[in-house]
């Protein structure tokens, strides 16, 4: 119920006016319903003369009583005058309250589609706006795959399980409602009888609800493996085609997707447990009451007319319609309900990292940015050892040392990608965890090893991250990344479209495009972690002098590969296993004969 009530919030209060138009209809649309059948009995009785005709007009009052007595004798002066005449007028009538019925529920089901497809379209923002929002250790402990799953398919299994089945949770209780109390007035005693069978269909409801919802929450996960699967393979078909592995990613997928359809089928044989469950439930029922009933009615000892008795079974048979539905519903929502948990776990992941309140502002700054004593780790191991390392305003830092050394965590600290465990770092003496964050990441552009492009346009991946930029500095910017002659050979020049993860660009191509994006975003400090090594020598010799137009005056950190490339550098830095263990200028270290020189000479003598 308090996951009902959960669901809930997401349908009010923005979508009140829905909702309760919705459950207007629908009740119209089930007091039509009760109306229509329950006319023709009694008036089938006094029609085939087995009914005694009810002569006098009692004055109307709101009750069951006086309704029958009145309806009976209107019923009986129609049927004296003219008994065909009469039946047919009664069909006219049933037909008319069958259509009112359906339409009605029509109506309902008109207002419902914009609910349920508003609702989850609501869901699906929320989830985007915290996965884009969600710090980057998040990530590496979720599989893209599943996170996709969750957005899409739970999204849609909540959609398809859920919402249609709370108008049914809603509806349905009150069509019951109606009938048990239209029940209570012909007979209490019969009614109380009938539903003996209550707590039998409310166990096994119970129960069969309760597995669906862990049977169905295995199945949703393993749903999520076979899409990070497909993702992955994606990613790396041409790995599998190179490595002959097609067959090798085949039986991968084949075992995961067998496994899958091993659990969907257990599910479904439980879902579809459910009808047959309550289908003999209520059969049983009303042979039960035919049973009880009936004889006591051929007997006398039950104080109702056969007329009557029918009546009561046509009406009790009018529940069962409902309850199935509404113990189906109930079904639905605890299925649905293990994608909804699936769902929260996203939706109510930590954002570790956050804003404080009263966050100071941050344009620019003046001084220099200062790592102080700062120790990180991933979990396990540390990956940083107190490091302390001062950036001024102007100046430029290269990190060196082996792949794995710690380079690029020390610079995914300065715009928070992580938060610091131990020490700090701080910009004019201030840490950064006091500054707004959004305006702290705009003072850094960053260009990776692996370029991160989308699949839009050259001119929309350079101008990404800027808003409203003119066409004309987005061609100043390609200029400067040396971008600006290949770009006009593409077919469609700036409009053209690069494919996903820029595929259709070769690899320098792809670095020219995102050193472009960090010119146009001209940040306070450049960072860039190995930008270059990924690149042949020509394209290196390209973004090389891109990069040195890049850095004049400019705060930067380069992380570099090649040494060639920071020998002008004020500051070089090796790193060791998350230690500093060198620093100086390039010819201070080359004199040092320590590790620097290693790197060097093996770098140019090999
Ligand atoms: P470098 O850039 O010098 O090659 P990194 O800073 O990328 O080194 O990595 C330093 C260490 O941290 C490595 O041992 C690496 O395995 C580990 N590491 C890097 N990123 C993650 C991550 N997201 N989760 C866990 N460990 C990581
Ligand atoms: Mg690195």
């Amino acid at each position: 119920m308090r996951k009902i009530a959960y669901i809930l919030s997401f349908v009010f209060p923005k979508y009140t006016r829905r909702a309760l138009t919705n459950f207007s209809f629908v009740l119209l649309s089930t007091v039509f319903g009760l109306g229509s059948f329950t006319m023709v009995i009694p008036f089938l009785g006094i029609l085939f003369k087995s009914t005694e005709p009810v002569t006098e007009m009692l004055p109307w009052e709101l009750n069951f009583d006086t309704l029958k007595h009145n309806l009976y004798y209107y019923l009986s002066e129609w049927s004296a005058s003219d008994p065909v005449k009469s039946l047919a007028y009664v069909s006219l009538l049933v037909i008319i309250l069958v259509f009112l019925k359906t339409a009605f529920l029509y109506l309902a089901k008109y207002h419902l589609a914009p609910l349920r497809t508003g609702v989850v379209r609501d869901i699906r923002n929320k989830i985007y706006q915290k996965i884009v929002r969600l710090p980057l250790g998040f990530f590496s402990h979720e599989r893209k795959g599943d996170i996709i799953s969750r957005t899409t398919a739970d999204v849609q299994e909540v959609e398809i399980s859920v919402i249609g089945s709370l108008a049914i949770i809603f509806k349905d209780p009150i069509s019951i409602l109606l009938s048990v109390g239209l029940l209570l007035s012909m007979s209490v005693k019969l009614t109380l009888v009938s539903f003996l069978v209550l707590p039998v269909a409310g166990y096994l409801i119970g129960v069969i609800g309760k597995s669906l919802r862990r049977k169905s929450a295995r199945a949703q996960n393993k749903l999520g493996e076979l899409l990070s699967i497909i993702e992955e393979t994606l990613g790396g078909i041409r790995i599998i085609h190179a490595f002959n592995a097609e067959k090798r990613a085949e039986s991968r997928f084949e075992a995961q997707n067998e496994h899958y359809t091993g659990l969907m089928n257990k599910l479904w044989r439980r879902r579809d447990l459910a009808v047959p469950v309550s289908e003999f439930l209520a059969t049983s029922a009303i042979v039960f009451i035919l049973v009880y009933g009936g004889t006591r009615v051929l007997t006398g000892s039950l104080d109702m007319p056969p007329e009557d008795f029918f009546a009561f079974i046509i009406v009790f048979s009018q529940i069962i319609q409902p309850a199935k539905d509404l113990s189906n519903a109930w079904y639905s929502i605890q299925k649905g309900m293990a994608s909804m948990d699936r769902i929260d776990k996203i939706l109510y992941a930590e954002e570790k990292i956050s804003e404080k309140e009263n966050a100071l502002p941050i344009k620019g700054f003046d001084k220099q940015i200062e790592w102080k004593d700062v120790s990180f780790s991933y979990g396990n191991d540390w990956v940083l050892k107190n490091i302390n390392l001062t950036l001024t305003k102007g100046k430029v830092i290269a990190l060196v040392g082996q792949s794995g050394s710690g380079k690029s965590t020390l610079v995914d600290l300065l715009p928070r990608f992580y938060d610091l465990e131990q020490g700090a770092i701080e910009i004019d003496g201030i840490d950064i965890r006091d500054y707004r964050l959004h305006e702290l990441r705009a003072l850094f552009g960053i260009v990776n090893q692996e370029s991160i492009l989308f699949n839009d346009s050259i001119a929309e991946n350079i101008a990404f991250g800027v808003e409203h930029a003119e066409r004309e500095e987005i061609i100043q910017a390609a200029k400067i990344a040396n971008a600006h002659e290949f770009i006009l050979e593409t077919p469609d020049g700036y409009d053209t479209n690069i494919g996903d993860r820029g595929g259709k660009l070769s690899g320098g191509q792809r670095q020219r495009l995102s050193i472009a994006r960090a010119v146009l975003a001209n940040p306070q400090v450049l960072i860039l972690d190995e930008a270059t090594s990924a690149l042949d020598s020509e394209s290196e010799r390209l973004v090389q002098s891109a990069l040195s137009r890049l850095m004049e005056n400019r705060t930067a950190i380069i992380i570099a590969h090649r040494l060639s490339t920071i020998v002008n550098a004020d500051e070089i830095c090796v790193l060791h296993e998350g230690e500093i263990i060198e620093r100086g200028t390039h010819d201070e270290l080359l004199q040092k004969n320590g590790a620097y020189k290693k790197l060097h000479d093996f770098q140019y003598f090999s």
